[in-house]
């Protein structure tokens, strides 16, 4: 059932060859239903006009024996009676196509009368309101019916037309039914109905098969369209349409290269820009760092003889070594990213217990100075990972400074946890938090909550601390709310690990 469900809502194929059979099944039930009615109709029509005539012309025979009869007598009356039943079934015809049922004499009141009849006719299997109407009132009246025989259990499609006689010699009243037999209309009919059915299937079955030909024809080359678009997607921009023809297909898949082709270009044009950007930062980067160095050394002096100097000197000396620092810091960041774009940072792995790395964190003697409380939370217990320390360390020493920075929260915890695939190491704090979707933001490039309150970041360490994780294959992800705090967590899978979700979920998440 839900592979039925699945190819119906993946196929549209499927959808339209059913759609199209169950259509086509349902026009062509109709017509034949429809059909069908109108043969049985005109079937039925033509064996009543025949019957009606032909009955009618045996009443006037019946009638015409009466009147010339002088019969008194009723017994003999009877007599004569039977001997004419027996003539009128007997004397037309080769083959016989009726059958006749003769009831009376009737008198009014009583409801068993004496019955004579040509054939095994069950007892009151004439249709009862065609029996009342004859008896009646004098006329010729018909109904179509279903008439048993005796001793037999199936029924027989009829028609009966019945009719008064009149003996004028006893002055009793007889009625006479002619039945006839519709069983080669009602085979006829069978026939017909069988013909259709099958010829009915055959169409469906048909129109099926046409359905999913043509079908077939159209979605071939979307197929082909789409596989082409998502090995394209998946990186592989060289793919392109075979174009064959002038239809449709062919300007679909002659407007597909075309697309293909200048979304090619530029994104060749926007990876050879990044790649110059990249360079140049790195190039710049590089060629700062020597005569940094010299300024450096030279402010070291400076800084080193600020108390010989006069106070505004001494405080120059001061700023410029604070801000040779910073610089000299922004140089390393933007190095260190360089390599990442390159592909040329490299894991120095080791087996490192992330516990152990919460634990010396928190006893940064940096929270210690700003008065921040830390609390260690599930870190007794060993979080062992495959991982380069220098880079987990620099992680987790920016969340915490982060933290401290940013946030202005008395309070940090820090929480190891871990599951089958990975080790988590949550930093919270219970500061200015994040909002709105500064929580992906905070780890593009330069970017800071508020650049004119700078506390000397570069707006790079949350940008280098996500490529570290992702070099271990790892991710580091950021919750928070406006006044409540944030959640930095990150997340190392272990080696032989396969659950790839985070083992903490965030307060905030
Ligand atoms: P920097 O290297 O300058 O510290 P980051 O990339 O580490 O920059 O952080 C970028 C910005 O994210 C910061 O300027 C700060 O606005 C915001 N931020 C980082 N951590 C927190 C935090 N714990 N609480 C609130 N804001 C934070």
């Amino acid at each position: 059932m839900r592979r039925l469900t699945r190819l119906w809502r993946r196929s549209i194929q499927a959808r339209v060859v059913t759609s199209t059979i169950v259509l086509s099944a349902l026009v062509i039930a109709l017509t034949g239903w429809a059909l069908l009615r109108d043969v049985a109709g005109g079937l039925a029509d033509s064996r009543r006009v025949a019957a009606i005539s032909e009955a009618k012309s045996g009443f006037d025979y019946a009638q015409t024996q009466l009147d010339a009869s002088v019969e008194t007598e009723p017994a003999t009356q009877s007599q004569a009676l039977t001997q004419m039943v027996d003539s009128l079934t007997s004397s037309r015809g080769a083959k016989r196509t009726y059958e006749l049922v003769l009831e009376g004499p009737l008198l009014t009141g009583t409801g068993e009368v004496p019955i004579r009849s040509s054939a095994a006719i069950e007892a009151g299997s004439l249709p009862a309101d065609l029996d009342r109407a004859v008896r009646s009132k004098p006329g010729t009246y018909w109904r179509y019916s279903d008439l048993a025989l005796l001793g037999s259990s199936d029924t027989h499609p009829s028609v009966v037309v019945g009719s008064q006689l009149r003996a004028p010699g006893t002055g009793d009243t007889y009625a006479l039914f002619y039945l006839f037999s519709m069983e080669d209309q009602q085979e006829t009919l069978d026939l017909v109905r069988r013909a259709l059915l099958l010829g009915g299937l055959a169409m469906v079955l048909m129109v099926g098969g046409v359905a999913w030909l043509v079908s077939r024809q159209v979605l071939d080359p979307v197929r082909l369209a789409r596989r082409i678009a998502e090995r394209y997607a998946s990186g592989n921009l060289e793919q392109r349409m075979h174009v064959s023809g002038e239809d449709d297909i062919a300007r679909l898949s002659s407007s597909f290269n075309q697309m293909a082709a200048s979304l090619q270009s530029q994104i060749r044009r926007l990876e050879n820009l990044s790649r110059l950007q990249q360079r140049f930062v790195s190039d710049v980067s590089h060629e700062l760092r020597t005569p940094l160095t010299t300024v450096q050394m030279a402010s070291e002096v400076l800084y080193d003889a600020r108390e010989r100097f006069d106070p505004q000197t001494a405080r120059s000396a001061e700023l410029l070594k604070g801000e040779l620092d910073r610089f000299e810091s922004l140089l390393s960041d933007l190095l260190d990213l360089s390599r990442f774009d390159a592909g040329a940072a490299k894991l120095e792995l080791d087996t490192i217990d992330l516990s152990q790395v919460a634990r010396s964190g928190a006893d940064d003697p940096m929270l210690a100075r700003k008065g921040i409380d830390v609390a260690l939370i599930g870190v007794d217990e060993p979080a062992i990972v495959e991982a380069d320390i220098r880079r987990i360390d620099r992680i987790v020493r920016n969340l915490l400074t982060n933290a401290a920075k940013y946030s202005g929260s008395p309070r940090i915890e820090i929480e190891v946890a871990q599951n089958d695939g990975c080790v988590s190491l949550a930093v919270r704090d219970f500061g200015v938090g994040l909002s709105g979707d500064e929580n992906l933001r905070v780890f593009d490039r330069f970017w800071r909550a508020d650049p004119a309150r700078t506390q000397g970041g570069t707006g790079l360490g949350l940008a280098i601390s996500r490529e570290d994780a992702a070099l271990h294959g790892g991710t580091l992800q950021a919750w928070g709310r406006p006044g409540e705090g944030s959640e930095f967590v990150l997340t190392i899978p272990k080696p032989e690990g396969t659950a790839k979700f985070p083992a903490i979920t965030s307060v905030f998440a």
